[in-house]
């Protein structure tokens, strides 16, 4: 699990105010850091700079000390989860998990009976151990984000970016998963990156609430730091 530093990053994508500037900040291995902020404040960007889809137009990101600007997307080690779960329809739950590792050029790839044992441990780690031959169709919202965190973390990732996960969840089921991540972070401790605009989830589920506002960091703490609470 690696540190991760941003190093005043800006953003301009050329149409007036900057998307980023000047954003540093530290995060510590295995910490769960929340990028909280309304709609348009950079999160995204922030997030797509990190994980190399995007450049940034000023400053540097660092993995442990390393620049990682530099090192292509593929091998920069990132789990990303998106809002609108990117699974791939025609495939099950256990191709879609094992889909970055069937991937991978012959010489990193693990034998065939690895990734079926792998695939089977994350579809437990996600509690899903029954569902491998089920199509995504299939499944529930809350389940398909699982699966989406599975595929994610299949290819052991050294980072972990989660961009509103939950976003089109309802709130009953947001709630629980909430509390199921905080859970598997606890016990799986991927320095972790997660985009919200929701208050409350972000209290509950980050070490460290970063408050985002016009393209710019307004306020760093941990969720003590960072609300007054009854
Ligand atoms: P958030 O994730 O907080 O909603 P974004 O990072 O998506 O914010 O967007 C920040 C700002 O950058 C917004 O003003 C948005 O319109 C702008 N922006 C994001 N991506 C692009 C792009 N590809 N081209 C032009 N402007 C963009
Ligand atoms: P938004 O931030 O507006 O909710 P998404 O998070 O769905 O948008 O997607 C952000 C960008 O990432 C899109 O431009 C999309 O093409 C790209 N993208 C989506 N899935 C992947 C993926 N698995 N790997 C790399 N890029 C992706």
């Amino acid at each position: 699990t690696v540190a991760v530093t941003i190093q005043e990053v800006g953003k301009s994508f050329g149409n007036g105010t900057p998307a980023l500037a000047d954003i540093s900040l530290d995060v510590a291995p295995s910490e769960l850091v929340a990028l909280l902020g309304p709609s348009g404040s950079g999160k995204t960007t922030l997030l797509r700079i990190v994980a190399g889809l995007e450049q940034p137009s000023a400053g540097r990101v660092l993995f442990d000390g390393e620049d990682a600007l530099s090192v292509p997307v593929r091998q920069r080690g990132i789990g990303f989860v998106f809002q609108n779960y990117a699974l791939f329809r025609h495939m099950t739950v256990a191709e879609n998990v094992a889909f970055g590792l069937r991937s991978r050029p012959r010489a990193q790839r693990p034998s065939e009976a690895e990734i079926r044992t792998r695939v089977a441990d994350l579809l437990a780690l996600v509690q899903l151990e029954a569902f491998g031959g089920r199509f995504p169709a299939q499944l529930s919202g809350g389940q398909r984000q699982r699966v989406a965190l599975a595929r994610a973390l299949a290819i052991e990732p050294r980072v972990l970016l989660l961009d509103e996960p939950f976003g089109a969840l309802d709130a009953l089921v947001r709630k629980e998963l909430r509390k199921w991540l905080r859970e598997l972070h606890d016990r799986t401790g991927h320095t972790t990156l997660f985009v919200t605009h929701d208050q409350e989830e972000a209290l509950e589920l980050a070490d460290r609430v970063v408050v985002m506002g016009k393209g710019r960091i307004e306020q760093v703490g941990t969720p003590d730091d960072v609300y007054d609470r009854p």
